[in-house]
């Protein structure tokens, strides 16, 4: 038996990333998996590889979620994870004096309006079986302020707490429907390209994004997909409006150096 046979289960933005080892995962655990993601290509080349099914699905757009729905009218878990930091096309300003109102837009109507969409379709297709475990992957700068990042950093404090909202509604309603998020920071994906580039300095930049983190290294997409395989199998079932960091020991506090004295 394995950890999560005889669940359906949807992910979005699986075809690549923390989604793509998320799906990649859930399959190895026995799971059914609808791979999504805007990007149908990837999407498909994820779901072919490991024998599932897939759907383009931009998380952004009401009537995509309308087609899921007609497509997918019950499933055990969704995983809200496609997620954009607003770089992707080009490194435009993104502090909080500098970021245009378009680019505010953009992250949020991914990061937040997708999540949403994602939530309200998931407790849609879990009410009939009144049992389901939602997964939102919102980030460590949803705990912190982020200067440099602040769509990014609002988009991803509005999932934690829309999470506990969605958990609570849940419970409130007398469904067994957890809604729990996860909290990762510097996993090594694509997202990270645009930072690092590949040139001759990208080892030193990537030491330098990971000074600060007490464990010195970037996490593996496979480590936060260990997350999700356990929230969404029943081993889980008393965990709702959690949130779990898994970060290297970023948000445990400063590493002060030992007193002089
Ligand atoms: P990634 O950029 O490597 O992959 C994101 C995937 O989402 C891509 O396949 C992309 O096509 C898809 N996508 C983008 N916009 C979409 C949309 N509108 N609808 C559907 N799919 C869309 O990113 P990643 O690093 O794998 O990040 C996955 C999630 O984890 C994101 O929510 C991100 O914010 C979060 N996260 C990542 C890190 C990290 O260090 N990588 C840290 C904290 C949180």
């Amino acid at each position: 038996m394995k950890r999560l046979d005889g669940k359906l289960c949807l992910v979005t933005g699986a075809g690549r990333g923390i989604g793509e080892a998320i799906a990649r995962a859930f399959a190895a655990e026995g799971a059914d998996v609808i791979v999504t993601d805007k990007d149908g290509a990837s999407a498909q080349a994820v779901a072919d590889d490991i024998g599932r099914q897939w759907l383009r699905l931009d998380v952004g757009e009401e009537a995509d979620w309308q087609a899921c729905a007609d497509a997918f009218p019950a499933v055990d878990t969704v995983v809200n994870n496609a997620g954009v930091t607003g770089f992707e096309e080009g490194m435009s300003p993104h502090d909080p004096e500098h970021v245009s109102l378009e680019d505010w837009h953009a992250v949020h109507r991914v990061n937040l309006d997708g999540t949403f969409l994602g939530c309200r379709y998931a407790i849609r297709a879990m009410r009939e079986k009144g049992t389901g475990s939602i997964i939102n992957i919102s980030s460590r700068s949803g705990m912190v302020g982020i200067p440099g990042a602040a769509a990014y950093a609002s988009s991803k404090a509005a999932i934690r707490n829309h999470s506990k909202t969605v958990a609570l509604y849940c419970a409130e309603q007398g469904l067994n429907i957890r809604c729990n998020s996860i909290h990762p920071a510097a996993v090594l994906t694509p997202m990270w390209e645009p930072m690092l580039g590949d040139g001759p300095d990208r080892e030193e930049r990537m030491a330098e994004f990971v000074a600060d983190t007490p464990m010195r290294r970037f996490g593996e997409p496979e480590e936060v997909a260990a997350l999700a395989v356990l929230l969404a199998s029943d081993e889980a079932a008393y965990m709702t409006g959690a949130e779990l960091t898994i970060d290297g020991g970023l948000l445990a506090g400063s590493a002060v150096a030992p007193s002089r004295d």
